[in-house]
């Protein structure tokens, strides 16, 4: 496959791209197999030596080209081939100019993707040929400071897969075994893509020490505002309260059972939400990345913020 010019629109937020495999001059190779590993190979699943990948070409460029396909280099690898991947809010930094996020250029991105294991490597005993999995991006090392503590969020060697290692806006992917997760063959792809975002949502969700019958603010209502808001209606919060300027977003917010979804533009946001709590929210999220000073204004005296988003470049 030739390689498309370089592409500098960004790609929009939410869209899901799936690289289908297709006959092609690339198609008729097939690619060497880890001599200790256990593999699948039929039909739609066959190795071909090049593949097509969406590849980070330095700031502000990306471009889909034929890629080397990649094989096991050690044995606690496994081989993934991509079902679905979207692409995050991080992606869109790390592709403006200046950039927002740094990422290696050269790689591969795509940090959030559902696969189907191809083959492992010969010390992975958890996962089969057949499995479906979603991949936990962010690899580290397990032995820094911050990860004895229990703090692998922090860790001082953490790399990831997407930005500073080849990722999953590909057809294959070889990814660290413990790095993936096993799930369901029952849960749609459209979803199962989105395990990645979902657990930071839910981990902010558990550490706002939640409690039924809360009430909670959230400003901002794209993909992670809204995941914010589905996991706190489920949990019993009431009233939600959804600030965000965009029409169409505040309608998805209503329609994903909103109590209220406000205009900051059109709304006196303070007075709705005191008028709605009395006190103020026992929980404000921060879903947009600039919003701590409003967060402080609706949030009742003791109560907690979440500050979940990161926009080094919004403008105040
Ligand atoms: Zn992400
Ligand atoms: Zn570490």
């Amino acid at each position: 496959m030739g390689t498309s010019g370089v592409l500098r629109s960004r790609p929009a937020q939410g869209v899901l791209l799936e690289l289908g495999l297709s006959s092609g001059p690339d198609s008729a190779g097939s690619s060497g197999v880890h001599p200790s590993s256990s593999r699948r190979d039929d039909g739609d699943l066959a190795m071909r030596e090049t593949m097509r990948a969406v590849v980070f070409c330095g700031e502000g460029a990306w471009r889909i080209e034929s890629h080397p396909t990649p094989q096991l280099r050690t044995e606690d690898e496994v081989l993934l081939k991509v079902e679905r991947a979207s692409i995050c809010g991080t992606d869109l930094h790390i592709l403006s100019v200046p950039p927002g996020h740094p990422a290696t250029p050269g790689t591969i991105l795509g940090h959030e993707y559902v696969a189907t294991v191809v083959e492992v490597g010969s010390g992975v005993r958890h996962l089969r040929p057949g499995d479906r999995v979603v991949v936990d991006p962010n690899i580290t090392c397990g032995i820094c400071e911050y990860c004895r503590l229990g703090f692998s969020n922090m860790c001082e060697n953490m790399t990831t897969l997407g930005i500073f290692r080849h990722g999953g806006l590909a057809e294959w992917s070889v990814a660290p075994a413990k790095a993936v997760h096993k799930i369901s063959s029952q849960v749609p792809l459209d979803r199962a893509t989105l395990a990645e975002p979902f657990s930071c949502v839910l981990h902010s969700f558990e550490r706002s020490a939640f409690v039924p019958g809360e009430s909670v603010a959230i400003l901002g209502a794209g993909p992670i505002g809204l995941m914010f808001l589905m996991l706190y209606k489920a949990a019993g919060a009431y009233p939600i309260c959804v600030v965000e300027p965009v029409k169409f977003r505040r309608h998805m917010a209503e329609s994903l059972g909103a109590d209220a979804a406000l205009d900051p533009s059109a709304h006196d946001v303070l007075r709705e939400i005191k008028g709605r709590t009395r006190l103020g929210a026992d929980i404000v999220i921060d879903a947009v990345g600039t919003l701590l000073p409003e967060a402080l204004w609706l949030v009742r005296r003791g109560g907690r913020i979440v500050l979940f988003g990161m926009n080094v470049h919004a403008e105040r």
